[in-house]
């Protein structure tokens, strides 16, 4: 009996269950991963996303052989299945939207070619749907932490038959590089990342002070239970975010609908302004806020951006600009290494409090928390150099001090009295 295999967000040969299980049930195994034309498609400024997953595949297939077709789902399946003449198909259980939907299509095609479906549990300590319904996350983290499951489960030696399919360097893509990401820098990271620091430092943006694991954790790079292993009684607040993540796949789980609604039922309705001017100010990073423009160069320039300036900038978009949020989603989406749907827009949908937060309105006053964050402008002068010679105090005050920089898009304060009657409204 032989199976296939269907890599998507477990992309490593170590320690992964679907693989393992598939593994103790089949001598022969088809590895392979689908390159799928309609999410390449749908990256359209920056193609830096598919260059890191070229490289985590490179890695992955130096460790085992995995067959990679470009094409659409329906069409790679019937390849694979044409060519390798499978009994069984094993994938990881989905629970983003994009991921449950994408699974029901592979499932139907197994089932239109008589070859049995099997989906394994992967990717998350605890299965989002094993947690009484919560809709706050601290209540969420006392019942996820009792459950967390920590055993790790190799694969068993299995053949990878030779078939006339395509394997990675076969495809001709010319994606472009990423640096300074190598998925192989993601073990390194994990054994040296000082962990017992990590509460002090996460929340200043021009330190290394988070563990930049987000890419590693969103292609399966690591395992989540190698990550929590080594972590685990060095840093409760970062095991804390571990759990962030899952709580938005619970929240995602059990109210489906906020993939395109407010989780905040009466939130609904907000009436965003979506000014033409103040968006293309935001996307072109020339709020004139220092700190936020920072951010967004970051986002633009790294791929990546530090938690506290997401937040910040999040914070800015929705509550100052008075964009929907909908719109800062999509941007992050063109942009981040990290971009997981569910983890975004719950977060993002956090930040404009219209999601799963018992707080009703946070705020992210820039200014206040380019005093408090970076308070030495590290930050904002390594992603805006020419203001270098502007002293610090001036750049995190723009309102108060006229800077030799854009002119700021909107007052905070007369914008952030606007928001709160808004919001106020609709409470
Ligand atoms: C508006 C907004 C959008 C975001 N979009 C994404 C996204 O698309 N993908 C993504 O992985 N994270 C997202 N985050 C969460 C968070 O900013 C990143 O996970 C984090 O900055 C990644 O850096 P790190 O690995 O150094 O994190 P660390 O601080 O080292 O945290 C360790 C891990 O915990 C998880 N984590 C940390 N914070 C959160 C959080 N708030 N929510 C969920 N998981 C968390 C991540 O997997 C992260 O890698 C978003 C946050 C905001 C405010």
């Amino acid at each position: 009996m032989r199976a296939v295999y269907l890599f998507k967000r477990d992309l490593r040969a170590r320690d992964n269950r679907g693989l393992a299980y598939a593994s103790k049930r089949h001598k022969e195994i088809v590895p392979f991963f689908i390159f799928d034309k309609d999410i390449i498609r749908d990256l359209k400024v920056d193609r830096k996303r598919l260059g890191y997953l070229y490289k985590v595949l490179a890695l992955l297939s130096s460790q085992i052989k995995v067959y990679c077709m470009q094409g659409s789902t329906e069409e790679v399946l019937k390849e694979v299945f044409k060519t390798a003449k499978p009994t069984h198909l094993y994938t990881t259980t989905s629970y983003s939207w994009s991921g449950r939907e994408r699974n029901k299509v592979i499932k139907s095609i197994c089932q239109a070619y008589g070859v049995e479906y099997v989906e394994v549990f992967e990717n998350f300590l605890v299965r989002p749907e094993s947690i009484p319904q919560k809709k706050v996350y601290t209540p969420f983290y006392t019942e996820w932490i009792k459950r967390v499951d920590l055993t790790e489960e190799d694969p068993q030696d299995f053949k990878v038959p030779d078939l006339p399919l395509p394997t990675l360097k076969d495809l001709n893509i010319d994606f472009d590089s990423l640096e300074p990401f190598h998925p192989e820098d993601c073990f390194e990271r994990l054994r040296s990342f000082p962990f017992e620091r990590y509460e002090e430092l996460r929340n200043y943006p021009a330190i290394d002070g988070s563990s930049r694991l987000s890419p590693c954790i969103r292609f399966g790079v690591l395992s989540l239970r190698s990550i929590f292993k080594i972590a685990q009684g060095r840093s409760e607040q970062f095991i804390k975010e571990l759990a962030w993540r899952e709580f938005w796949y619970h929240i995602a789980y059990n109210f489906p609908q906020t993939k395109d609604l407010e989780f905040h039922e009466k939130r609904r309705n907000i009436r965003w302004e979506n000014r033409q001017e103040y968006l293309q100010a935001f996307l072109e990073a020339k709020t004139g806020y220092p700190i936020v423009d920072a951010g967004i160069r970051q986002l633009k320039e790294e791929k990546w951006l530090h938690n506290r300036m997401r937040m910040i900038v999040g914070s800015f978009l929705t509550k100052v600009l008075l964009i929907d949020w909908r719109i800062g989603e999509e941007f992050f989406k063109e942009y981040l290494l990290d971009y997981d749907e569910v983890v975004n827009i719950g977060n993002w949908q956090w930040t404009a409090s219209v999601g799963a937060d018992p707080k009703p309105f946070r705020l992210f006053n820039p200014i206040l928390q380019a005093q408090r964050y970076d308070p030495q402008c590290e930050y904002i002068k390594r992603y805006i150099p020419e203001l270098s010679d502007i002293p610090c105090e001036k750049l995190h005050d723009p309102i108060r001090y006229a800077l030799p920089y854009h002119k700021p898009i909107v007052n905070y304060y007369q914008r952030i009295s606007i928001a709160k009657e808004l919001y106020r409204a609709l409470s």
